[in-house]
């Protein structure tokens, strides 16, 4: 047997307020005049002087905006990188992502493919990234995800909706200030808080589990009961919180993995564009089978805060479309291994797959 050796995140800031020191960590990584740093910034905060007047721009650096409406794509990474190439002479000194998962991933990801090759699709899998990334740093604007300190980051491809993993993925600095997230509209701080408590359900019944992911999980498990279900939190609280809970839950599909309700999620990502959160959430709510605790808890949760998932998504597809979706969560192999054990193809079958896509 031989354990896995992963990266981490090197570098972290916790606290509220701290987004204040990122030109003081920047700057000893400046690594001359036309080596810029660019920052890629979700248009929410468009005119935003409150967040966008404390970032510092010197000589060539730039901000980019970037919009969430969809999922990063592969050939949108390969525009932005091109349009670095071809504006500045030098490799940037650093990319800085600050926003929700859509923004950290797609700062992560131009990082890896200035150094490496070719297009991103290319390096969508496990291990495919030959070299280190540029000095990428995340800022999460709103929690749940992970993806401040997971080693992916999450594209739609060509051929599909997969991850770039790799030990050069991880975030070299992570700024986290709770403040940041103060805005976020209520149904979307649900969602993407769900992401968290799905990845620790996920990552506490896989059958990858062991000491390290199960320290992680458990702790966000418990920090999502108390802000989900819990009554005597102020917003601040609940907002450093929840900042904490998809840092550790994180941490704990690190060295685990996730299950069912990501597998599936991702076919409708895939193939109807709904997002990585909401996605979640209209899987998770029909998986009483595979987690029965965790999905009588998340209807609590949806209940208490007035949640209405949408229905009846999968009313109009045609067969070959749900194939297409089943396809997609099928192929998604160690997520299957880890919800369901080394046979999981004997345990479960593409018809089960399109019934519970029918009943979305
Ligand atoms: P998101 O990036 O899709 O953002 C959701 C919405 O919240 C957007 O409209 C955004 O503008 C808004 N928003 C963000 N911060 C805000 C703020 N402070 N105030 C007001 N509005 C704000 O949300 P997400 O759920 O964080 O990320 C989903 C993405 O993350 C998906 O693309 C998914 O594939 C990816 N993901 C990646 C990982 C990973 O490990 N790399 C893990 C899980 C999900
Ligand atoms: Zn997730």
């Amino acid at each position: 047997m031989t354990y896995k050796n992963y990266p981490m995140v090197s570098r972290v800031v916790f606290g509220r307020g701290s987004f204040s020191q990122l030109d003081e960590i920047l700057a000893p990584k400046r690594k001359g005049r036309n080596a810029p740093f660019i920052y890629y910034v979700d248009d929410v905060f468009k005119g935003n002087h409150w967040l966008t007047s404390r970032i510092m721009l010197s000589y060539r650096d730039k901000i980019i905006y970037v919009p969430t409406t969809e999922e990063p794509k592969t050939s949108q990474i390969d525009k932005y990188v091109e349009d670095i190439i071809l504006e500045y002479s030098e490799l940037p000194s650093g990319i800085i992502g600050i926003g929700g998962g859509i923004v950290m991933d797609i700062a992560k990801a131009v990082s890896l493919m200035l150094t490496n090759k070719g297009e991103s699709k290319d390096y969508q899998g496990w291990d495919l990234i030959k070299n280190p990334a540029i000095y990428h740093v995340g800022i999460p604007t709103i929690s749940g995800t992970g993806a401040e300190v997971s080693r992916t980051t999450i594209l739609t491809g060509p051929e599909r909706k997969l991850g770039i993993n790799s030990d050069y993925t991880p975030f070299d600095q992570v700024i986290l200030d709770p403040e940041l997230t103060k805005n976020v509209p209520r149904d979307q701080w649900f969602y993407t808080g769900m992401d968290c408590f799905v990845h620790c359900v996920e990552s506490l019944n896989g059958t990858y589990l062991n000491a390290f992911s199960q320290s992680y999980g458990e702790k966000a498990f418990e920090l999502c009961q108390d802000i989900f279900l819990g009554d005597d939190l102020n917003e601040k609280e609940a907002q450093n919180k929840l900042m904490m809970a998809s840092w550790h839950g994180g941490m704990s599909i690190a060295y685990s993995q996730v299950g069912v309700a990501h597998a599936l999620s991702y076919g409708l990502s895939y193939l109807l564009g709904i997002k990585h959160g909401i996605g979640n959430c209209i899987v998770f709510d029909q998986l009483e089978e595979y987690y029965s605790e965790g999905v009588a808890m998340f209807k609590n949760m949806k209940e208490k805060h007035g949640i209405e998932l949408p229905r009846g998504i999968c009313e109009d597809l045609d067969d070959a479309e749900i194939d297409k979706m089943i396809d997609v969560a099928w192929s998604l192999e160690p997520l299957w291994e880890n919800a369901l054990g080394k046979n999981w193809q004997s345990k479960i079958s593409r018809d089960k797959l399109m019934t519970l896509y029918k009943r979305m």
